[in-house]
């Protein structure tokens, strides 16, 4: 393990600016990832530069009006247990209760799972589904990327060089939607995922037409990715059984897995197809009013092997 100069900033403005002057300084927040990377000898930073302490990066703020923003350092903890969030963004308190242990989740940011880029990060499936844009700041001054366009790949991003993340922000969900986040592992949450499916539906009305509909999937390719095809299926149609089938058919042929040490790639379709037409089902009855207690919710979300 090598050993690094331990720097926290106490404002942006310094935390910009230390980037700045090294390239060899790496951001933690939370610090999850870049333990276990440390620890393994793949990152070797010469300082490690800690946003922890900077004031007002860890606030969630709802309004019906602007939707959701929320500071990068707020705890994937603070996600499951929002009563806003548990509320307006169901899919994300979902998702965060399946990540991890409480330890972890207390720990680990909502930045830190988006800047890390894994393609099996478990936020990642609902804030695309749910239509986040991430705010950056860096030397050159602050620009809008949406999530999709954010994540290039594992572990890279749009990020440029001394730049960071400083706010996500989800438009407010319209009437009439609902949204469902599954999560199929081996060891349910205390693995990361094999396959994460986000799905948020918004109907015309009660009459389960389907005016948008998102649907994201994990762990299938080197980002999370949508099902567009999948969704154009979707998009002012009826949803019922047969579509729902054909929907879920076609996220199948979206979806690129490899085979690794948690599933083959044709399992992971499998499963994407299963997932899919789960969590639209779902998300459909919540759009159409059905009443789903949060911790029927959490049951729905993950789903172990064994
Ligand atoms: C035991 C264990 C279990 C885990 N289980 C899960 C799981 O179930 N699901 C899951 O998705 N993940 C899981 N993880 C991975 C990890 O906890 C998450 O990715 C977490 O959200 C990372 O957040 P952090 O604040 O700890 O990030 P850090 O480790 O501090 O940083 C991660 C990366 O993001 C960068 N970064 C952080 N914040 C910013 C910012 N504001 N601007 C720019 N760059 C930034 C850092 O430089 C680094 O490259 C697990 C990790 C461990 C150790």
């Amino acid at each position: 393990m090598n050993r690094f100069e331990y720097v926290e900033a106490g404002t942006l403005p310094e935390a910009i600016a230390r980037l700045g002057q090294d390239d060899g300084t790496r951001v933690v927040a939370g610090a999850t990832d870049f333990l276990v990377r440390w620890r393994q000898g793949a990152w070797k930073p010469r300082a490690v530069l800690s946003i922890k302490r900077i004031p007002g990066l860890d606030q969630v703020d709802y309004s019906p009006a602007a939707g959701l923003s929320l500071g990068p350092l707020v705890t994937i903890r603070a996600l499951e247990l929002h009563p806003l969030i548990q509320q307006h963004y169901p899919a994300l308190s979902q998702a965060a209760t399946t990540f991890a242990g409480v330890q972890i989740r207390n720990l680990a940011t909502v930045g830190g799972n988006i800047c890390n880029a894994s393609p099996a990060g478990d936020t990642l499936p609902a804030l695309i589904a749910y239509g986040a844009e991430c705010r950056l700041i860096g030397p050159d001054g602050e620009r809008l990327v949406p999530l999709e366009g954010f994540l290039l790949g594992p572990g890279r991003t749009a990020l440029r060089p001394a730049e960071l993340l400083v706010e996500l922000r989800l438009p407010p969900p319209p009437p009439h939607s609902g949204a469902l986040y599954v999560k199929h592992s081996p060891r349910s949450a205390m693995d990361i995922s094999t396959v994460g499916v986000a799905s948020v539906v918004t109907l015309e009305g009660g009459d389960g037409v389907c005016r948008e509909v998102r649907i994201a999937l994990g762990a299938v390719a080197p980002t999370v990715l949508r099902a567009r095809s999948a969704e154009s299926l979707l998009r002012g149609q009826r949803l019922e059984a047969g579509v729902i089938q054909q929907a879920a058919r076609a996220a199948t042929e979206e979806a690129r897995p490899i085979d690794d040490i948690r599933g083959t790639a044709r399992h992971r379709k499998a499963i994407v197809e299963a997932l899919t037409g789960r969590t639209l089902r779902s998300a459909i009855q919540m759009a159409q009013g059905a009443s789903v207690p949060f911790r029927t919710q959490r049951a729905l979300a993950v789903e172990a092997m064994l």
